[in-house]
């Protein structure tokens, strides 16, 4: 089988969906890698890397698709790629078809079977291509919240960890998933107070063992979220209620009594927002806006911005699958792992996902 890696084409997107590393895998096992040039250079992977590991440039992007049994991608492909696909074709990529009918529609007319990354489900209803993407947003947010506290950014001027006989930075994170918890751990790395309010009593439970007392957690009810608010010196926005839109926690009010120059990073921007004056999601370039003398951060694509660290994560975990369907084809490894089962969106000419089916209007 020969496994194609086209450059991402979508503004803003700089990470790659197969490293050097992962192409000498491919080719250790027996099967072949096509690149387009230049495919790695926004992660730092020059195409004589790929050389190295055994791979082949091409001249372009039609070249990768034309000979690939497999493509590899990271987002979903765009309209000016949709003249590539080819019947038997397989595809492996986020492909979120349900905000993209069109593209759906595409995938059923050329037949492509096409594996979307974020419906590879676990047993346990746990998400592991998404894990690390959630991991990475936890981390920045804290990264990006110490930032435009700094008074030349807008903020009030305060450094997350204090310094001796001056208290540190007051840091609720609401949500204690994987994204509080990156959240949690950077912010008490660098010596803040972390309070984390959930409403999944296991997950207190969780966060409260292993962090030994070092944060506090709080039951998430309105009250209490306005009680923290209040003192919030960076206020993180960190839940995920599944196949729903981001429940509104913090209401307008609430931010109105937040000190001067606080900042809030809502990670759950993607999913909508939960924080009331989040009514817009902003970008890398233009990343924040300023509301009640509050600096709202709000990048629905937080991990672009460290395409090196997102593209070595994301890969860790997609590589074996790779590795399966590059060695065994995409029937064999369907029947052999349930998982990747969930995965399929899209199979010879119908979308096979129910909910995708139901959001893009076609029959399942
Ligand atoms: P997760 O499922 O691991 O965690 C979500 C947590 O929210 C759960 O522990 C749940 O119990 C908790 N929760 C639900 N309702 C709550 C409530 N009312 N009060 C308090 N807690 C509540 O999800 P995750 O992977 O941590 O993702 C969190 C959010 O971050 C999602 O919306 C996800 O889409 C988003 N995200 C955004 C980016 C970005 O770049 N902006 C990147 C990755 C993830």
């Amino acid at each position: 089988m020969i496994v194609g890696l086209p450059k991402e084409i979508k503004k803003q997107e700089y990470r790659v969906a197969l490293t050097p590393a992962g192409c000498e895998m491919i080719v250790r096992q027996g099967q072949s890698v096509v690149v387009q040039p230049g495919a790695g250079n926004g992660s730092g992977f020059a195409d004589e890397e790929y050389v190295a590991a055994g791979a082949k440039l091409t001249t372009d992007a039609a070249e990768v698709w034309a000979q690939a049994d497999l493509i590899v991608k990271v987002k979903e492909p765009l309209p000016e790629e949709f003249g590539f696909f080819r019947k038997e074709q397989l595809l492996f990529t986020y492909l979120h078809l349900a905000a993209a009918p069109e593209l759906a529609r595409s995938l059923m007319a050329s037949e492509v079977t096409a594996i979307a990354y974020e419906t590879i489900q676990a047993t346990n209803g746990s998400l592991p291509l998404l894990t690390p993407m959630s991991e990475v947003a936890g981390r920045m947010a804290v990264q990006e919240g110490a930032k435009f506290l700094e008074a030349f950014q807008g903020g009030r001027g305060v450094l997350l960890g204090g310094v001796p006989g001056v208290p540190p930075a007051e840091v609720i994170i609401i949500g204690g998933g994987i994204v509080g918890t990156n959240a949690a751990k950077m912010a008490l790395g660098l010596g803040a107070e972390v309070v984390v309010l959930e409403k999944n009593g296991d997950r207190m439970r969780y966060l409260d063992d292993v962090f030994q007392g070092r944060l506090r957690t709080l039951m998430s009810n309105p009250y209490n979220i306005a009680q923290a608010v209040k003192k919030a010196d960076l206020l993180i926005g960190a839940v995920l209620v599944p196949g729903a839109r981001a429940p509104r926690l913090v209401s307008e009010e609430m931010v109105k009594t937040m000190k001067k120059g606080a900042v809030i990073v809502d990670v759950a921007v993607d999913q909508g927002g939960s924080i009331a004056t989040i009514d817009r999601a902003t970008t890398h370039e233009n990343p924040t806006y300023e509301k009640h003398g509050v600096i709202h951060y709000a990048v629905a694509n937080m991990p672009g911005a460290v395409p090196r660290t997102s593209t070595l994560a994301l890969t860790n975990v997609t590589i074996d699958y790779v590795l399966h369907l590059a060695a065994k084809g995409f029937r064999e490894t369907v029947k052999n792992n349930a998982m990747l089962a969930l995965g399929v969106n899209a199979y010879r000419g119908s979308i096979t996902h129910r909910q995708v089916a139901e959001a893009v209007g076609v029959p399942y």
